[in-house]
């Protein structure tokens, strides 16, 4: 698989051909707030290479994987957050609607559990 995808939406925005409020950059990660927030804090961690899911991610870039695991900590603190949910969405039935694998970091209100 190619490091990118030129027909996806979070490729473009790790090229900077579509804007998003990113919060924080590293190596291997793009860090921007979701455009329609669940919590106060919505944020989404993603890998610069194009991998659709977590699992694939570790196999093909596992630096990739752990660097995007430390950032989802990071960038819930950043916020001021110790509480946090991190979700990973992967596949159609469990409503990942981007094939490039992101994490979801949410917080900022009181999370209920178990999710829809
Ligand atoms: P998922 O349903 O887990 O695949 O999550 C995809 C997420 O991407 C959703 O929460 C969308 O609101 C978010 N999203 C879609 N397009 C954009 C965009 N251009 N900028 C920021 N977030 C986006």
């Amino acid at each position: 698989m190619s490091d990118t995808d030129p027909n996806c939406l979070f490729c473009k925005i790790v090229a900077g051909d579509i804007p998003a409020e990113i919060v924080s950059e590293t190596e291997h990660t793009v860090a921007f707030r979701d455009v329609d927030p669940q919590a106060p804090t919505h944020v989404l961690v993603i890998p610069r290479v194009h991998q659709p899911d977590i699992a694939s991610l570790v196999d093909a870039a596992p630096e990739a994987a752990v660097e995007l695991l430390k950032e989802t900590r990071r960038v819930a603190q950043a916020d001021g957050h110790d509480s946090y949910r991190l979700v990973f969405n992967t596949g159609p039935d469990a409503h990942q609607t981007v094939f490039h694998v992101h994490g979801h970091v949410l917080a900022g209100r009181s999370l209920t559990w178990p999710p829809g």
